[in-house]
């Protein structure tokens, strides 16, 4: 049987009176409250530590709530004046940048012309990163340019960022790549 999306629609709506829940609704009942009072309990016990969203410059005030030092929300905080409890879509999803069985958690490389993935020891791809760099920064390093200007620069290693670096971990970052000469430094929050 084909189905149109009309037709979806119409048989969705009525699956869901055909329910208990359809049939609350249905019937007028307002589950505002219950829907309240399940979000309460979620977060009942709950020691609540006011934090920052760190995804822009916005800086959207956070509530984090933990049960157990395990975070189970995190949500605007009310008393915050410019977002006054509210998050955008990205900041509402703060919560899945520390609870998410999604995220890899181990360092996958894939040598040169290789098809698979391979585990590495987080060490060895630190070691391996560290060479790397090295040897790029040395071989393509230039002091001055050919009228003689000093730049003491390399063009040849690009940083890209994220949002969620904090502002400490870029403070070093830059610190760490003005310093081998690097000048491609590129960061959502601006530096
Ligand atoms: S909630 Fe959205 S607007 Fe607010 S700081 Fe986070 S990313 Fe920026």
């Amino acid at each position: 049987m084909d189905v149109s999306r009309r037709d979806l629609l119409r048989l969705s709506v009525a699956g869901g009176a055909g329910t208990a829940l359809g049939g609350l609704i249905a019937s007028g009942v307002d589950l505002a409250p219950t829907v309240v009072k399940a979000q309460q309990l979620r977060i009942r016990d709950a020691r609540i530590t006011p934090s920052v969203c760190p995804f822009c410059a916005v800086g959207c005030a956070t509530l984090v709530h933990t049960v157990n030092d395990q975070i189970v929300n995190i949500e605007g905080d009310p008393r915050s004046p410019h977002n006054e409890g509210t998050l955008c879509p990205k900041g509402a999803a703060t919560f899945q940048l520390h609870i998410n069985p999604s995220r890899p958690v181990q360092v996958l490389h894939r040598a040169p012309g290789a098809a698979d993935w391979e585990v590495w020891d987080l060490n060895r791809a630190m070691d391996r990163v560290a060479e790397l760099v090295k040897t790029t920064r040395d071989d393509t390093f230039i002091e001055r340019l050919a009228n003689g200007k000093l730049v003491n620069a390399t063009t040849a290693i690009f940083s890209l960022g994220g949002a969620t670096l904090d502002i400490e971990f870029n403070h070093i970052h830059q610190k760490l790549l003005r310093g081998l000469g690097i000048v491609a430094i590129e960061n959502q929050a601006r530096i």
